[in-house]
């Protein structure tokens, strides 16, 4: 009997997006992401607050747990083909 061939799924990839201006840098969405996906960036915004930025991405599990958290909305996260349309 002829074999199938199985699909292998790519994992997703996101993407996060930042607005600027909105983060009141209290790195919340640092302290809960499960997977250590986001850090602490070097720039700051112009009222003067620390910016978070991606890191580890590729473990980014697109949980939004950091969108949900924020209580600034400033924070949201993209799957890659969405992000690149
Ligand atoms: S939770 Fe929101 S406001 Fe706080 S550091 Fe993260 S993006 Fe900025
Ligand atoms: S979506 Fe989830 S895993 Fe990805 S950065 Fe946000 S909290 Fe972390």
């Amino acid at each position: 009997m002829e074999k199938t061939p199985k699909t292998v799924k790519k994992p997703r990839r996101y993407q996060i997006h930042l607005l600027k201006e909105r983060c009141k840098g209290c790195l919340f969405c640092i302290e809960f992401c499960p997977k250590q996906s986001l850090k602490e960036s070097t720039e700051f915004n112009r009222k003067g607050y620390h910016l978070v930025c991606a890191d580890n991405l590729d473990a980014c599990t697109g949980c939004k747990l950091c969108e949900m958290l924020c209580p600034e909305f400033a924070i949201s996260v993209v799957p890659e083909e969405e992000s690149t349309r």
